[in-house]
């Protein structure tokens, strides 16, 4: 297990905010607005990988969490908060695979993080990073996962925080956020931003996305580089491609600026082919990248989807842009193959957030549709459990429910 809070020493190299808008470079700080053109929300966190990046993904498993990475995530001095976030298996598919005949089909099992996706790697960076900064107080956006997330650093940091939750996001995760001492609001979407930049004002961090929302986050997305690190490291062959679940597009920038450092350092020659899936009618990544744009549009709305924790109307400009960079894709997927691929996924025993399994089904239909081969290396990325999630009245179960007095049931169970 991880030793709690540990110290992580600053890189040689000196990381910089860099404003997509203008260029210019300043220094990591409680600014979330470029000083040169004013422009609010368009920072990502830049450093130069080092060589301890390639020793560390030769050396094998480490056991240690994202903070064994510690000098290739944004600098927070003593202030690192863990709850052995990362280091999350690996798993050859032994059911999902055979069945959509993948020959080789890899999952990164995310859930399996202290609260239950891959926000942790995303708020153990970002709440540290408030903390190391002096703020008090943090607040987020969310599904679901995200909030859980943010409630459980926010709260071992000792960090007040709120919750600011998605009106169809299930009770569960509203309950589970005030249990971890966080105050719930569920708001109109519409009053949503107003609330956020009060909150900013008053001096709360925004633990939030870089998209779509008013006042992005450049440091949390770093925390998802450690998957690509921990990919690399772990495979037990190369790896052609890894498809991520995409909404605003964060997991899918974090991955990508990963495998980005990982070629810079020659820890790898190529980036595999990294594949975003959204579902479709809520796609506008996918949009994009058909179209040869470089702009990601606002779709206004979404078609309902079962998928919502990426389920947006909006994706970074970010993400598409490090898409282009590393030679990315973007496919859309239909609610039944997501369902499929999850009732799969549960006869192989993991129980995934619905929207997780997009992945697992964009594998299927790349190989069908012939953009990847049978026998390549495939990862799919399962972003979240599925424990908190109500089951759509769509999903079969491979199991029966049984209630009754025990000898009528001992009847229908042997
Ligand atoms: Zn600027």
């Amino acid at each position: 297990m991880p030793t709690p809070d540990v110290t992580v020493s600053r890189s040689a190299t000196e990381p910089a905010l860099v404003c997509g808008r203008c260029g210019s470079r300043s220094a990591p700080g409680r600014a979330f607005w470029c000083a040169t053109c004013g422009r609010q929300g368009t920072f990502s966190y830049e450093r130069t990988p080092n060589r301890r990046l390639r020793d560390l993904v030769e050396g094998g498993r480490s056991q240690s969490g994202i903070w064994s990475w510690g000098d290739l995530l944004p600098a927070v001095g003593s202030s690192a908060i863990t709850l052995g976030e990362g280091d999350t298996p690996l798993l050859p598919s032994r059911v999902a695979g055979p069945a959509l005949r993948l020959e080789s089909l890899f999952l990164k099992v995310e859930g399996t993080n202290p609260s239950g996706s891959f926000k942790d790697r995303f708020q153990a960076v970002s709440i540290s990073v408030a903390l190391h900064q002096g703020f008090r107080s943090v607040f987020c956006v969310s599904t679901g996962n995200h909030g859980v997330a943010c409630a459980t650093y926010a709260r071992r940091a000792g960090l007040d925080c709120v919750v600011l939750l998605h009106e169809e996001a299930p009770e569960s995760f509203a309950e589970a956020c005030a249990v971890l001492g966080a105050t719930v609001a569920r708001v109109p979407a519409s009053e949503r931003d107003d609330l956020m930049e009060q909150l900013f004002a008053d001096g709360w961090f925004p633990a939030t996305c870089m998209a779509p929302f008013p006042i992005p986050n450049p440091y949390g997305i770093e925390g998802y580089r450690t998957i690509a690190y921990e990919v690399t490291r772990d495979a037990t062959r190369e790896i052609d491609a890894m498809i991520v679940p995409v909404g605003a597009g964060d997991g899918y920038a974090g991955v990508a600026r990963g495998y980005r450092d990982l070629v810079a350092v020659g820890a790898l020659d190529r980036p595999p082919r990294i594949i975003a899936t959204q579902p479709i009618g809520a796609d506008p990544l996918v949009r994009a990248t058909a179209a040869g744009e470089d702009f990601v549009p606002d779709l206004g709305e979404t078609a309902p989807s079962i998928a919502l924790s990426i389920r947006e109307r909006e994706s970074s400009q970010m993400s598409r842009r490090v898409m282009r960079e590393v030679g990315g894709d973007a496919i859309a997927v239909t609610d039944d193959a997501i369902l499929r691929a999850a009732a799969l996924l549960a006869d192989e025993g993991l129980l995934v957030d619905v929207a997780s399994s997009a992945s697992v089904a964009a594998a299927g239909v790349l190989v069908e549709e012939g953009r990847l081969k049978r026998d390549a290396a495939i990862v799919a990325l399962l972003t979240a459990s599925g424990a908190r999630w109500p089951r759509p009245s769509s999903y079969q179960f491979a199991g029966r429910i049984l209630r009754g007095r025990a000898a009528d049931l001992r009847r229908l169970i042997l």
